[in-house]
């Protein structure tokens, strides 16, 4: 059975918590035969808290919740205040688990709803001649206002009203007033001011009254204000499409604009910070935040962190590194698009990266300004950074309270020396924190059309590093063995080993004319692959001019190579 917890964030005003409680127990009969259980409480202000909630869902036998922000947009509650309220509880219930949903908007469900709302102040007066003004509720996160402009577009969009500008009832501008007076300048002669707010509260109050002294103040102007959304099915519904959404793990945040991942003008100081304590100015009675722990139901206050832009459990929030932290991250190898989203994700939140020869490189000019870039170029018997010298590098810029990156090329853990910077963090008492990456152990191979394994051809692939020729007092590589053995070898690192490789292997009885691809820069536009036998790859590869980066891929498989080459990455 699963249960779902409905997070409101509190309202001095008793019609909306009257609302909320009506609304959740609408949820609960619509759910039914959906979800199991459903529950509803609050963060902040007004009864049920979130506490008992969360505490009758778990008396009932639930440990794992969809837990849904019940806001129109992300902003300070969404992103922070509720996220950590649920972190609390995660904290106060042993093995309770959670997946957090996106706010409601924006839908086509609120559209519609806004649209009948502004109807019915019509009563079958023209869309023509009439103006909407939508306001939302404002916050200090530009995101979320421009969401509400957004909004407002999509409710102009097709629906014949003259027009709809956004504006603000709380600390954004266009204000109600200013928004209103806009709309006159324009000529307009009616307008439906439509508050963008779910249920009753002191805010949308103050909506109605500033309309009304608009209107007072204007006597030839026609001005109406619409219904709330409110408590009705289409709400109901669309919290039961939320639900089904963050069950599914299809969770489409909007981050594309958040001022916590994007640089903003103004808000250069938040980029890939925990979120600030969240505010606001203009509540009444002193606001929420002052008045909070009076305010408090048991959960525990604001603890340090509660303020982290945190989404959820597994989504990508979730990923971005704590001051002092380092991430070993595998960057692929070597074209901007093959990194991993979780591996892009810090990158675009470091302060510090530390970055190999090999890495995807070209990541390095998205970064944030100011952001430190350590070059640890290891170039194959160039001149190297000594790895002593990057661990105590990782290791000082994290005790400087720094978000650390060590961007590497393909898999961090393959020949890439990622376990002792793991290692040394780890003995420091550095918090550390790995990411896998696709490596070219077997990328280089798929990126040149040569599948490493297929059915019926070769059930084995072998990764060798070739840095070390056979015969070597140190190397730890069988050889012997791989020269018996049929199925896929691929080598790292053999660009001057290969010729003695390759007789080592046809002397224990590999085929001399086994097939042998060799694919340089593999992935970045100018990749370079060429096949030869295998007593011959030596010679090939040299005429070639064959050079590092560059892998070797050898075996029945290699003949499977299709003569176009799949399309290289997207430009
Ligand atoms: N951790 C890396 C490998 C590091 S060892 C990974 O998982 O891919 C370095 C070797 O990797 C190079 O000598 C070469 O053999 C191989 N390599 C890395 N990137 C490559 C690329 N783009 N094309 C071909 N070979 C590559």
């Amino acid at each position: 059975m699963t249960a779902l917890v409905i997070v409101g964030h509190g309202t001095r005003s008793a019609a909306g918590v009257e609302q909320f409680v009506a609304f959740v127990e609408r949820v609960r009969r619509r759910a039914a035969g959906t979800v199991g259980d459903v529950e509803g409480g609050f963060i902040e202000l007004s009864r049920p808290p979130l506490t008992d909630a969360v505490g009758a869902l778990v008396d009932r036998g639930h440990r794992s919740l969809v837990a849904l922000p019940l806001v129109l947009t992300a902003a300070g509650h969404g992103k922070g205040d509720i996220p950590a309220a649920l972190a609390r509880e995660r904290e106060r219930h042993r093995g309770l688990s959670y997946v957090y949903g996106r706010p409601l908007g924006p839908h086509p469900l609120l559209h519609t709803a806004l649209e009948q709302r502004v109807d019915a102040a019509l009563a079958g007066d023209d869309r023509a001649g009439t103006w909407v003004a939508l306001i939302g509720r404002g916050s200090t996160d530009p995101d979320a206002n421009a969401e509400v402009a957004k909004v407002a577009r999509l409710l102009w969009e097709g629906r014949g009203y003259a027009g709809v500008e956004p504006g603000f009832v709380s600390l954004a501008e266009p204000s109600v007033p200013a928004v209103l007076e806009r709309l006159r300048r324009l000529g307009a002669r009616r307008i439906v001011v439509a508050p963008y707010f779910l249920f009753a509260g002191v805010l949308p109050d103050r909506i109605v009254a500033q309309s009304a002294a608009f209107a007072a103040a204007h006597p030839d102007l026609d001005v109406r204000v619409a219904d709330l959304i409110g408590d009705c099915d289409a709400l109901a519904d669309l919290v039961l499409e939320r639900h089904a959404e963050a069950r599914g793990g299809d969770i489409r945040m909007n981050c594309d604009t958040c001022a916590y991942r994007v640089l903003m003008p103004g808000f250069a100081d938040k980029v890939g910070r925990p979120q600030t304590p969240h505010d606001h100015p203009d509540d009444p009675v002193g606001g929420h935040h002052h008045d909070h722990h009076a305010h408090d139901h048991g959960h525990g206050g604001h603890g340090p962190g509660g303020h982290d832009h945190r989404h959820g459990p597994g989504e990508h929030h979730e990923r971005v590194p704590r001051p002092g932290q380092v991430a070993v991250v595998g960057g692929g190898p070597g074209p901007d698009d093959l990194i991993t989203v979780r591996g892009r994700a810090l990158l675009e939140a470091a302060d510090v990266v530390v970055v190999d020869r090999l890495a995807p490189r070209g990541l390095l000019a998205g970064l944030r300004p100011g952001v430190e870039v350590v070059d640890a170029a290891k170039v194959p018997r160039g001149p190297s950074m000594g790895q002593d010298a990057i661990n105590a590098a990782l290791v000082a810029h994290a005790r400087a309270g720094r978000r650390v990156v060590r961007l590497k090329g393909g898999d961090p853990y393959v020949f890439g020396r990622g376990h002792e910077e793991v290692q040394a963090c780890a003995a420091a008492g550095v918090e550390v924190t790995v990411v896998p990456g696709v490596s070219s152990a077997v990328a280089a191979a798929t990126l040149a059309g040569v599948p490493v394994t297929h059915r019926g051809v070769a059930h084995d692939v072998t990764v060798v590093s070739g840095h070390l020729p056979p015969g070597h007092a140190e190397s730890l590589v069988d050889w012997a063995a791989l020269g018996r053995a049929r199925g896929t070898l691929v080598l790292l690192m053999a660009v001057d080993t290969v010729d003695k490789i390759a007789a080592v292997l046809v002397e224990h009885g590999r085929a001399p004319d086994t097939p042998v691809l060799a694919v340089q820069d593999a992935g970045h536009p100018d990749q370079r692959a060429v096949t030869a036998r295998l007593d011959e790859i030596g010679a090939v590869s040299a005429r070639e001019r064959i050079a590092p980066p560059a892998v070797f891929v050898l075996g029945p498989v290699v003949d499977l190579r299709l003569p176009a080459e799949p399309p290289g990455p997207a430009h």
